[in-house]
């Protein structure tokens, strides 16, 4: 079954009419098309029993067909209203549009009431977004294959970006080689801002890549990946410039542990809330506990923001063709930040990593 009969049959039988799918990723995973349209409108329309449609900026449209897709679709010049156009199309279908599904995790205000205002007789109440993060959450052995690509990239850009680093440069300097190293490689999308975070800065776990300088005896945190044909990678890595202390060193060796503990007990059957209490029970007995401020994990494939996530509360078993983040982190404001990183995917009797960057502490500059 393909990917778009799988949600007309859910559609089915969930007793709606059609399914409207707005977010670009969604219609990539379901079409084999990207595009991020920003303020134009793309939408892929799935019916029951028809053949769905893509409705598109006519600039679009060539490359639509050009993936292969063989049902219709409808391009829209920049002047004409879209929203009526994409009422007509519906109604030439003669089908009953009593209940739509949406995707209710990618909609704004604006949108959804032009939803209302052409379909006003239908009801929208029903959600597909948590229906399309299940499909998504077992990926084929193809999937895997991209990320692992996606992740070989990533590590190359880390062996690039080490190299980089020299006490007197600045982050923004190493992200600018170690990216322009991808480039003349032919990678040129990242999966998310690469950062490159020195010294006390990389305490600051959402903080991004600055004009600080890297000084001497002070530990770098690196965390980027790479897009490969629309699958990511996403590993962290902390290097040492000179000497750290003895208390930074400390941070190291417990987050380290803490990472090859946890990505040496993911397997299927377990839950990922184990999963996450694995790391956090070693960081919490050499007394960190308070410093790792966020959850073990995250699911990945498209993007960073999918299921399953690892973390308290989460008792969703694992199972094989999961792909998930292992990434303990340590961030002691003023002292140091600490995060290693690998994305897994689970495997018939254990996991294997997406990268391979070694983790024992490496020393740069
Ligand atoms: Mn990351
Ligand atoms: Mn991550």
């Amino acid at each position: 079954m393909t990917k778009i009969e799988q949600v007309q049959q859910w559609i089915g039988e969930n007793n709606a009419d059609l399914a409207i799918i707005s977010d670009p990723e969604t219609i990539d995973y379901l079409t084999g098309f990207y595009s991020d349209p920003i303020e134009r409108v793309l939408m892929l329309i799935i019916f029951k029993h028809q053949d769905p449609f893509i409705f598109a900026p006519a600039l679009e449209v060539e490359a639509i067909k050009d993936t292969g897709w063989t049902n219709p679709v409808y391009g829209y010049l920049d002047h004409e209203n879209p929203w009526n156009m994409i009422h007509d199309r519906i109604q030439e279908r003669e089908v009953d549009v009593k209940e739509i599904a949406i995707e209710k995790g990618n909609l704004n205000v604006a949108r959804f009431e032009e939803y209302r205002r052409i379909l006003p007789a239908s009801n929208f109440s029903l959600d597909l977004t948590p229906m399309i993060q299940k499909m998504k959450l077992i990926k084929s052995d193809d999937e895997i294959e991209k990320l692992k690509i996606a992740g070989q990239w990533a590590d190359f850009a880390f062996e690039k970006g080490f190299e980089a680093v020299k006490v007197g440069r600045s982050e923004q300097e190493v992200v600018a080689e170690l990216q322009y190293a991808l480039m003349q490689k032919g990678i040129m999308q990242m999966s998310f801002e690469t950062l490159v975070q020195a010294g006390a800065h990389a305490a600051e776990p959402h903080g991004a890549t600055s004009t600080n300088k890297i000084e001497n005896n002070e530990l770098v945190l690196f965390d980027l990946g790479t897009v490969w044909d629309g699958y990511i990678s996403d590993a962290s890595r902390t290097i040492a410039v000179g000497t750290p202390t003895d208390k930074q060193m400390d941070i190291y060796k417990v987050c380290l542990e803490a990472q090859l503990a946890a990505q040496d007990y993911a397997k299927p059957g377990i839950t990922a809330e184990e999963l996450d209490k694995v790391a956090r029970d070693i960081i919490e007995k050499a007394g960190y506990g308070e410093y790792f401020i966020h959850r073990l994990g995250h699911g990945m494939g498209m993007s960073e923001h999918e299921f399953p996530s690892i973390m308290e509360g989460n008792q969703m078993i694992l199972q094989p063709g999961m792909c998930f983040s292992i990434e303990p982190g340590i961030y002691i404001p003023g002292v140091a930040g600490v995060r290693i990183e690998d994305c897994v995917h689970i495997t018939e009797n254990g996991n294997e990593p997406f990268t391979h960057t070694s983790k024992e502490l490496q020393y740069f500059g």
